[in-house]
């Protein structure tokens, strides 16, 4: 992309109550520019999107007096990005005027009107419409008719159907000189947006058309599609997981730990084989990739599962760390158990966990503590194992 060229003030209109909003919503709404797109607020998305033109160098967001009045709020915009903020006026031209006053620069400064409500302008489209506006003075993003339009008699009823290949959807950001720009705005009496002043003006604006989606929140169903084209947040290089676990031991079962059969007079009980540290390593892979638990996936209600391997849920929690495009990087764990003494086992049970995950041994710590005799731990009715994983990004 093109990083040089003459530079651009963006004026965000963010001063909106968002009436159409409000009306889709039940109970209380904050204004528009703050409604939550995907964790975040919509401004905060929309700042993010014009940050990565790099011939936009100025960001002035135009707020409602309220919104000016709380220093959270500008303290928070400052931190997205917003070089200045101001307060709004009545209608959305005197909320532009206001922000074009507090651009830097003189009449030939180009100055982008931009709607708070737009967040997923990319970086392409606002160089294209940038640098149409350098070129020609003035400059708008737009999409093309691409259904049939149609004129209605006002009741109901088609009237005409109007040429598609004139009709075009202005968007934002509508970009122009800054002195032509505020006289236009000054002169034009109600607009709906910068090129009708313009127009009426007799400035000539070049339609750039969107090669993003650029679309506009409205109502709140608006919110479910733009999320999917929001850009995803970056990828941890590493995360780290946490599992545990709690068995009863009794008479009559095999003791599974790890995967490796430890001979003893009582094995744990449960659905499964009732491996304690497989069970915690599973929870801590998926706590890895924020992938729910153990119960959740392979539920002790399932008949199929009763014996079953643990290993087979280890595979599984593996596979979905896989998929999440993630594997493990390390393995440190704690056993608790007052018999049998783990000490002899432990070797077996670091090369079964390595081998289960593809690790070398040197990646899985197994540590093995007694209870002192106390509690139901102590006492030998019971065993127990902390896990804790890291998981690193594949690439
Ligand atoms: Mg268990």
């Amino acid at each position: 992309m093109m990083s040089e060229g003459e530079g651009v003030a963006a004026v965000v209109v963010a001063a909106g109550t968002g009436e159409r909003l409000r009306a889709t919503l039940k109970g209380a709404a904050p204004r528009k520019a703050f409604f939550p797109l995907a964790g975040r607020p919509l401004i905060r998305w929309t700042l993010a999107a014009l940050r990565r033109c790099p011939r936009i160098d100025e960001r002035v967001v135009v707020l409602h007096a309220e919104d000016l009045a709380d220093a959270e709020t500008c303290e928070r915009l400052r931190a997205w990005g917003a070089t200045a903020l101001v307060a709004g006026g009545a209608r959305r031209q005197d909320s532009v005027l206001a922000g074009i006053a507090a651009c830097s620069g003189g009449d030939e400064r180009l100055v982008a009107v931009h709607d708070a409500a737009r967040p997923l302008v990319s970086a392409e489209d606002l160089e294209r419409v940038c640098a149409a506006a350098a070129k020609d003075g003035a400059a708008i993003l737009a999409g093309r008719a691409r259904d049939t339009v149609k004129r209605s008699d006002g009741e109901g009823n088609i009237q005409e159907t109007l040429p598609r290949e004139q009709l075009w959807l202005a968007q934002t950001p509508q970009v122009a000189r800054r002195g032509a720009l505020q006289a236009a705005i000054v002169a034009a009496g109600d607009v709906t947006d910068e090129a009708m002043a313009l127009e009426r003006a007799g400035v000539k604006v070049s339609l750039v058309e969107a090669r993003s989606p650029n679309l506009k929140l409205t109502v709140a169903e608006d919110a479910e599609l733009m999320a999917r084209y929001l850009p995803r947040p970056p990828k941890l290089a590493m995360r780290v997981g946490q599992g545990s676990d709690f068995h009863s031991l009794v008479v009559g079962r095999p003791l599974k730990i790890g995967g490796v059969t430890v001979p003893f007079e009582k094995g744990s009980l449960g659905h499964s084989d009732g491996d304690v540290v497989l069970h915690a390593l599973v929870d801590a892979l998926l706590g890895a990739i924020g992938g729910g638990d153990i119960g959740t996936l392979f539920p002790d209600t399932d008949p199929s599962l009763a014996g079953a391997d643990s290993r087979m849920f280890v595979a599984e929690a593996l596979r979905r760390v896989g998929a999440a495009g993630y594997r493990p990087g390390q393995v440190d764990m704690t056993i608790h158990a007052e018999k049998p003494k783990l000490a002899p086992f432990k070797a077996a049970i670091r090369a079964s966990i390595a081998g289960s995950l593809g690790l070398a041994e040197r990646a899985v710590n197994v540590k093995a503590k007694t209870r002192e005799g106390l509690g139901a731990i102590g006492r030998q009715e019971a065993i127990a194992a902390e896990v804790i994983v890291t998981v690193v990004a594949d690439e």
